[in-house]
């Protein structure tokens, strides 16, 4: 599975070798549980503002700007987009709730797949729409030693975010690497979308709802169910990209 999946991204991307220097990793759904608390905090804004929504359409949104979701809702409902006003406002309200909520639990398994990462020698990047100040001293909380402040995206670094590949494109260059360099690791769909639009070998981790078709249908290269999973075969991973040299 993961033998194939190398040589079909290498295939599509018209590249001769997988040579992963980097790892991009999505932050919310992947290094963090707390996918659940932004589907919470989007659904009581939801229903405090009668806006038509399931808790399954917040992990579809995901990874687009809070302004787009609101808009998304409004149209929908009201038929009509949200004014500036009312985007920054439902914005500020579902994230004041959703940092009430939100317990930092860390990924099961993401710690395992980090430190196998540092192993292999690879930089560890976070690539996010999350524009939380204090995200880096969170991180080093959670997983010590593993991320540095300059080799982070954020919110504060984007103009389009995910689906977009800038956020992918922006994490490779702050890695020094190309794109047959480095790989992504994702739970949404629209996440998926940005790194395969990045050219970046992306593998998706299934750690929500959704139906694993709906990440393949994105275009992920390698779909595991979580993050332990994802730890069990890194080391086949590294050995199949070494190995692996497609004839120019
Ligand atoms: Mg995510």
């Amino acid at each position: 599975m993961i033998k194939e999946a190398i040589i079909r991204y290498l295939r599509k991307q018209g590249h001769e070798r997988l040579n992963p220097k980097a790892v991009l990793f999505d932050m919310d759904g992947v290094l963090y549980d707390s996918m659940r608390f932004h589907a919470r905090s989007w659904m009581s804004i939801a229903r405090t503002y009668h806006l038509d929504a399931t808790p399954e359409d917040f992990y579809l949104f995901e990874g687009q700007t809070g302004e787009n979701t609101i808009n998304e809702l409004f149209l929908r409902t009201f038929h009509r987009n949200a004014t500036t006003e009312e985007k920054k406002n439902l914005y500020e309200e579902k994230t004041r709730l959703f940092k009430q909520m939100n317990d930092g639990t860390p990924m099961p398994g993401a710690a395992a797949v980090l430190e196998k990462v540092k192993t292999s020698g690879a930089q560890r990047l976070v690539v996010t729409g999350s524009g939380q100040r204090t995200l880096i001293d969170k991180l080093d909380h959670s997983y010590p030693g593993i991320f540095s402040p300059e080799k982070m995206v954020t919110a504060f670094d984007v103009k389009y975010g995910k689906p977009h590949p800038e956020p992918y494109l922006m994490g490779l260059e702050k890695a020094g690497v190309k794109a047959n360099e480095a790989i992504v690791v994702e739970n949404a769909p629209m996440g998926v979308e940005a790194g395969v639009a990045a050219g970046i070998f992306t593998i998706a981790v299934n750690t929500g709802p959704l139906k694993d078709e709906v990440l393949l249908e994105a275009g992920a290269d390698l779909l595991f169910a979580n993050m332990t999973e994802l730890a069990e075969n890194w080391d086949e991973l590294i050995r199949f990209s070494r190995a692996i040299t497609l004839a120019e």
